[in-house]
């Protein structure tokens, strides 16, 4: 079977994501285990939007609406744009991936930063394209270094915004000046899945930038502020000429009822999620401040995670962690050897985790020392 395969494909490595909590439980026999590798919201969504969930469960029988209308309309109000200008996703990976297959061919070339989320390069080497990457400056986007580096085989740039894995974010002055003179036939695609966690005052308005930049999509998602990762929703927003092209690749029911009904009560009960940012904003300064305390450095994150350097055995500190019930992502993969990415967890899960990182590094330095 293997040699009727395209090249792209048998290149291709699936995704490895991070390892789920019951695994961890069995495989090493612990009682009590907590992940914060994932991104993810630790806490269960509203119970306004957990009603809406069993409601919906009642009609899975039926196919979902296809066009998302009720939640087209509701979203598109809230965004101020016009409904024809809205995708959604099973997820916002999907978005990422009609866009790879909808503007690229084998032989073209996309533009990413390195490290980045993975994705992007695994939706793009899949349609056969060339991906260059451009190294983070301080864990910050090098604009200057990646618009300098399209030409006439570029079709895609991705930008995360903020980054995963750097936790920073872009300026509307950075954005803006990225997009002004860029040839209109590369798509910039801007993936905010982390929008709602910012609260910067410069934090780019990319969604309005739509109306002066033709080549503009923006992708967000409900998996996390939202806390619905596991019903699989996200959408992008761009000019309707190019949501048209990216709708032509798109699976008639791909995004489930059960999520179009949860994303829907999650918009009408906003209360309840701007009392969880409050609570992340909170959970942040004081993981800093607990790191601080340890004198081990983090970069400064807009986001719900953070990059901690953990010294140049990042991969054991890792699985030291995971030994004592506390996943996290070793970073290794990403190419930062001394670095791990901690999800805010709630506030006793933070304080798991300190508790177990101070007793890592502890027996690591006792050991270099030795
Ligand atoms: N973009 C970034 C930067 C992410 O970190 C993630 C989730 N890890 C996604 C997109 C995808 O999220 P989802 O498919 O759950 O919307």
């Amino acid at each position: 079977m293997r040699d009727t395969v395209e090249p792209s494909i048998l290149q291709a490595k699936p995704y490895i994501p991070g390892k789920p909590i019951e695994d961890v439980k069995r495989e090493l026999g612990l009682k009590r285990v907590i992940k914060l590798a994932s991104n993810e919201n630790p806490f269960a969504p509203s119970p306004k939007v957990l009603k809406a969930i069993r409601t919906a469960a009642l009609g899975v029988n039926r196919y979902p609406d296809g066009g998302c209308y009720s939640l087209r309309k509701k979203l598109a109000q809230r965004l101020k744009v016009d409904p024809g200008q809205l995708i959604f996703g099973n997820g916002s990976d999907e978005l990422i991936i009609f866009a790879a297959r909808v503007f690229l061919k084998e032989g073209d070339e996309v533009i990413i930063a390195k490290p980045s989320f993975l994705i992007y390069q695994m939706a793009a080497k899949i349609e056969g394209a060339v991906v260059r990457e451009v190294p983070l400056v301080n864990f910050r986007y090098d604009l200057e270094a990646m618009k300098r580096m399209v030409n006439s085989k570029t079709r895609i740039v991705f930008l995360g915004n903020p980054d995963n894995p750097a936790g920073t974010y872009l300026t509307q002055k950075q954005v803006a000046q990225f997009l002004e003179g860029l040839p209109s036939r590369v798509l910039v695609f801007i993936d905010e899945a982390y929008y709602e966690y910012v609260t910067a005052k410069d934090y780019a308005d990319s969604i309005g930038l739509i109306k002066k930049y033709s080549n503009l999509v923006v992708s967000r998602t409900f998996s996390k502020m939202y806390g619905l990762a596991g019903l699989r929703i996200g959408y992008g927003v761009g000019r309707p000429e190019v949501i048209d092209l990216l709708n032509r690749v798109r699976e008639p029911f791909n995004v489930n009822s059960i999520a179009q009904a949860a994303a829907i009560a999650c918009l009408d009960d906003q209360g309840y999620y701007k009392k969880l940012a409050k609570i992340f904003e909170t959970e942040r300064k004081r993981l800093y401040r607990s790191l601080d305390v340890l004198a081990v450095r983090y970069e400064p994150s807009c986001t719900n995670f953070i990059q901690i350097d953990v010294g140049p055995q990042a991969g054991k500190v890792a699985r030291e962690l995971l030994k004592l019930g506390v996943i996290v992502r070793d970073m290794t993969v990403w190419g930062l050897r001394s670095h791990i990415r901690v999800t805010i967890g709630t506030a006793q899960e933070n304080q798991i985790f300190i508790k177990a990182l101070k007793k890592v590094t502890k027996s690591q330095s006792h050991k270099v020392t030795n």
